[in-house]
């Protein structure tokens, strides 16, 4: 990736356009357009074998204006600096967005977690942690999970922290399992709150208020804890996804695809691929599908110049971060494809983080319901203020998400003194 593409680079220009938008002074961009606090750690962690391997891994704390640091942690071989300082970035939007006491932060390890034993991977997450205990806190900085890493690692990550503190500290990260502190829904939110932001989408961008009404065809990238809880919601209220892929590949199915059936297989086959009755494509047909509306749900940077002519949806609603590089957005935008971005789509995740961090720290839980109720009626609001923001001004969706945040960031900013 080169660095006018890099998310990093992207995300900046994200922050320039919008700070400008807003009339407002560039000392604000320049505030913003770095992490507060970025560190590297080098740690060695005995293998299974006893030998030593040294892991390289990176916290950015982006902007602490509006609360403390929240953001996943992404074990992945490709992690690096300019990766996770776009994704704290992201984060510190995404908050000011569904309007909680968040700013972004961002972790990774450069590995790939697959060529680890459980006991190996449960060092290496601890050491992490400990590594990075210094920075990170309830009220400092907040991690999560993100890609490959999921409840357990943030379990054992909950274990390291408070063993350093001397008390159980639940509220130090969120994503746990239940058993420790973890909050109902959570696994689900991101997919739900896509859910809720997918339906919102098509009664204002579609005029349809009953979904079925609208004979929508999905095609989904990515079939992961993002994509699946989302994908199980649309097949229950009757909408196509007509395709879904992960890293191996994807399938194609007009008909639709049975999304419960197909969890199962993929749970059996380590992918989708070749799931009966499908016809196999690649990630890059699955972009360019005749659909109405496609999810990139997978990684970042996927949605390029070179392919950007070639999407025949109408509609784009982001669940990964970034998928879409600044240049192919500018051809999104010019070809009048709407455009529901990733700090709004995917900001369901943590949504019920935050629940996770207030239930913690009341050490009260609350029942599925309230969460989902609280997660529904808060992505309906923000989508409701985007809207209102993207018509008043006649804007593209991701410029309209960017406003909506970015100015609320600037506002703390400026009761902060600044
Ligand atoms: P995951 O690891 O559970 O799933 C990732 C999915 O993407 C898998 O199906 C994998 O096979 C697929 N994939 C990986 N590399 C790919 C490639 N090169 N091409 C196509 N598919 C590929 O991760 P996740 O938690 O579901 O996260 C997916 C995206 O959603 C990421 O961008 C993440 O930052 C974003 N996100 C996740 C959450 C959450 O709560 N999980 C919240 C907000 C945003």
């Amino acid at each position: 990736m080169d660095e006018k593409n890099s998310p990093y680079s992207n995300a900046k220009k994200q922050i320039e356009r919008a700070v400008k938008k807003l009339g407002k002074e560039k000392k604000y961009y320049n505030i913003l357009k770095d992490p507060e606090r970025f560190i590297e750690v080098n740690f060695p962690v005995e293998m299974d074998d006893g030998s030593t391997k040294v892991f390289k891994g990176f916290r950015s704390q982006h902007s602490k204006a509006r609360g403390p640091s929240k953001g996943g942690i992404r074990y992945h071989p490709k992690v690096n600096p300019e990766e996770v300082k776009a994704l704290s970035i992201w984060m510190t939007i995404k908050a000011a967005v569904i309007d909680i006491p968040y700013g972004g932060g961002k972790g990774g390890i450069i590995i790939d977690p697959s060529k680890f034993s459980e006991s190996e991977l449960k060092k290496i997450t601890k050491t992490y942690i400990e590594k990075i205990s210094e920075l990170i806190g309830p009220d400092k900085d907040i991690p999560a999970p993100d890609i490959n890493t999921s409840s357990r690692e943030m379990g054992w990550g909950f274990d390291a922290y408070s063993k350093i503190k001397g008390k159980n500290m639940p509220e130090v990260i969120t994503g746990k399992p239940l058993e420790i502190g973890g909050s109902k829904l959570r696994n689900e939110a991101t997919g739900f709150g896509a859910f809720y932001t997918f339906k919102n989408m098509a009664s204002d961008l579609m005029g349809l208020e009953k979904l079925e009404e609208g004979n929508i065809k999905v095609a989904l990238q990515g079939f992961g804890n993002a994509a699946y809880p989302f994908a199980q919601k649309l097949f229950e209220n009757d909408i196509k996804v007509v395709a879904v892929s992960d890293v191996k590949g994807g399938v194609l199915k007009e008909e639709g695809l049975d999304i419960p059936e197909l969890k199962k297989y993929a749970e059996e086959n380590g992918s989708v691929v070749n799931f009966s009755n499908t016809e196999k494509i690649s990630n890059k047909e699955l972009l360019e599908l005749d659909v109405d509306v496609l999810v990139p749900a997978a990684i970042e940077n996927v949605i390029t110049k070179e392919n950007a002519g070639k999407v025949k949806a109408n509609y784009i609603m982001e669940i990964a971060n970034g998928p879409t590089t600044s240049e192919a957005d500018e051809i999104l935008r010019d070809r009048g494809i709407k455009m529901v971005p990733d700090i709004l789509a995917n900001s369901g995740g943590v949504l019920v983080s935050y629940y996770e961090w207030v239930q913690n720290r009341q050490r009260f839980y609350w029942k599925k319901d309230k969460v989902n109720r609280r997660l529904r009626d808060k992505m309906n609001k923000a989508y409701s203020e985007f809207k209102d923001l993207r018509e008043s001004k006649g804007i593209y969706g991701r410029t309209a998400a960017d406003l909506l945040g970015i100015k609320r960031i600037i506002n703390a900013l400026k009761a902060r003194g600044y």
